[in-house]
Parts: C-alpha cells; sequence; structure tokens
C-alpha cells in the first residue's frame, strides 16, 4: 500500500459496480495480458500518458517486439527510441523512457522494481505512472489518478462537470477513500474506473444511457449542469509550436541523412522566428541534433 494511504471505508456500491463492469467489459489489451512483463506496463504507462489506446497499442506492440526488456532498449541510440516513437507525439517521452532503460540497468539489474521510492527515482516516472506501475504490473493496492478517473469521481460523487485544472489535495483524499480495501478489487477499480472515463464518462459526451452507474451519478441526478459552459482547454493545433515541433521530427524521422530545416519547402507556412525557437526547443530537449552548425543541417 502507498506510504500515507488511509485505509478504506467498506466499499461504496459505485466502486463495485465498476469493478462488477470492468471484469465483464475490459478491453483486451495486450500490456493488460498476464503474460505482459513489468517492463511492458511501464512502457505502455509513458505512451499512454498523453495519446489515445488506439494510437499506442500498434508502437507498443513494435516497441516491444524490437526491445522486449530494458537492456535491450537501453543498448538502442536515443535516435532510434525518438524514431520508435512515431507519431505519438510529445517525443521527449521517447528520449525520457530511453533513458529510464539505462537507469534500470544501471541501478536495478535491467528489472523494472516494485518500491514506490525506486520508481519516482527514475527518469520520466513521475506520480501518476509509479503508481499505475505498481497497480497494474505488480498488483499493489494504490491510488491510480489518471484525468479519466478524476472525471468519473467528479462527476459520480461529486456532480462536477470537469475536474479542476490541476490535480487537488481534496480529490486526492477523496480518491483514496475510494480505493477498495481489497488488492485485487483495488486494482480493478482503478483500471476500470479509467477505462469507464476513457470508454463511457468521456469528456465532452458523457454517454449516461450506457453507464452502469447512472443510477447513483450526483451529476446526472443534479441534471447535467455546466458542461457547455466549461472552458475547453484544448489549444488549437494548426500553427502551435507543438505541430511545428510535431512536422520538424517527423522530416527528421523520415530522412537517411542530416536536412536543413529551415531550407523545406514543406516547412515555407512557417514564420522563421518560430522556425528557429521549434528547433532550438528541440535541440535543448535532447530530440535533435546540430549536425553541421554552418550549413545549419539537423538530424536526430
Ligand atoms: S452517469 Fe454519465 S456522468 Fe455519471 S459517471 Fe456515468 S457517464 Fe459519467
Amino acid at each position: 500500500m502507498m506510504e500515507g494511504m488511509p485505509p478504506a471505508a467498506p466499499m461504496d456500491p459505485r466502486v463495485a459496480t465498476v469493478v462488477d463492469w470492468f471484469a465483464r467489459e475490459a478491453r483486451d489489451l495486450p500490456w493488460r495480458r498476464e503474460d505482459c512483463t513489468a517492463w511492458g506496463v511501464l512502457v505502455s504507462e509513458v505512451m499512454l500518458q498523453q495519446t489515445p489506446v488506439v494510437r499506442v497499442e500498434p508502437v507498443w506492440r513494435e516497441w516491444m517486439a524490437r526491445w522486449p526488456t530494458p537492456a535491450d532498449l537501453a543498448a538502442a541510440s536515443q535516435a532510434d527510441a525518438v524514431r520508435a516513437w512515431g507519431r505519438l507525439g510529445y517525443p521527449r517521452r521517447a528520449k525520457r523512457l530511453w533513458e529510464c532503460a539505462a537507469a534500470l540497468v544501471d541501478r536495478h539489474g535491467g528489472e523494472v522494481p516494485p518500491g514506490e521510492e525506486a520508481l519516482l527515482a527514475l527518469p520520466g516516472i513521475g506520480a501518476y505512472t509509479a503508481a499505475a506501475v505498481r497497480a497494474f504490473a505488480f498488483g499493489e493496492r494504490d491510488v491510480v489518478l489518471d484525468t479519466n478517473v478524476r472525471r468519473v469521481i467528479g462527476r459520480a460523487w461529486r456532480a462536477q462537470p470537469l475536474p479542476p485544472a490541476h490535480l487537488t489535495r481534496t480529490e486526492r483524499e477523496h480518491a483514496a477513500a475510494l480505493v477498495p480495501a481489497d488488492t485485487t478489487a483495488s486494482v480493478e477499480w482503478n483500471a476500470g474506473s479509467m477505462e469507464l472515463g476513457a470508454l463511457v464518462c468521456t469528456a465532452r459526451a458523457p454517454r449516461c444511457d450506457e453507464c452502469v452507474i447512472a443510477a447513483d451519478c450526483a451529476w446526472l441526478a443534479a441534471g447535467s449542469p455546466g458542461l457547455d459552459a466549461a472552458p475547453r482547454r484544448t489549444q488549437a493545433w494548426h500553427g502551435t509550436d507543438r505541430q511545428v515541433r510535431g512536422r520538424i521530427m517527423a522530416l527528421l524521422r523520415a530522412a537517411h541523412a542530416p536536412l536543413n530545416i529551415t531550407g523545406q519547402a514543406s516547412l515555407e507556412d512557417v514564420e522563421p522566428g518560430q522556425l528557429d525557437s521549434c528547433l532550438a526547443s528541440l535541440v535543448a530537449d535532447g530530440l535533435v541534433t546540430v549536425a553541421d552548425d554552418r550549413r545549419g543541417l539537423y538530424s536526430l
């Protein structure tokens, strides 16, 4: 059990219903299978942080076939890892995963450790990923609190249309109190509430008529207030730095030799200042290398 986690009260009926629903309806995903290693779970959690399952699954399969252990990835180059990340987005995650593999080899004999402290000390592993790895790879009782779980709890228990922008202490304490005392049920609740949020209690168009806890949902009972008025947190995509960085990375992934990025016809619509700053940020993040400064050539 996570340090400081309170003992659970008797299981809330909504929690029990989600646990039962998950046992019946869980998607068959490769990282949920019994033969999946802790490394496979860790890779899936890093990939799933900002990317949906449908895009992650094929990349995860290729990744695990190529680098089935941390030692295999640590022996590859960072550029190979970034290239294999493909179009999952936020490629800093590939770099951090590669660094994490090296740290696992150096500190833990190439194994993923089960302890919270050891996990949190790894590159790119924050509180959420550490809790998810402990729960889903090692079957530990923990609080796994991603945006989907926060939304389900916020609506079903607190009648909130969307959770606050940042995780609050109240939310964390409430979520911890809901985790079932039984370890197996706790893992199923963590996975099931996440699945319910991803498939049914979605951010913009929750399918309450298909929801197993609709009869006890506080937000539905209150008349589903506030969703239209809630601010959208997503930024327009076209023209953002993230989009430009993604386009630069796509060009470099496809190239077999260093490229002059500022001379690429396909980037002519990008303001020179923005292109320069995006290139500089990719170099600063360690994702892109200056191959020839004088000729303006870059590579992964
Ligand atoms: S009833 Fe609707 S709002 Fe409530 S938990 Fe289910 S899907 Fe979400």
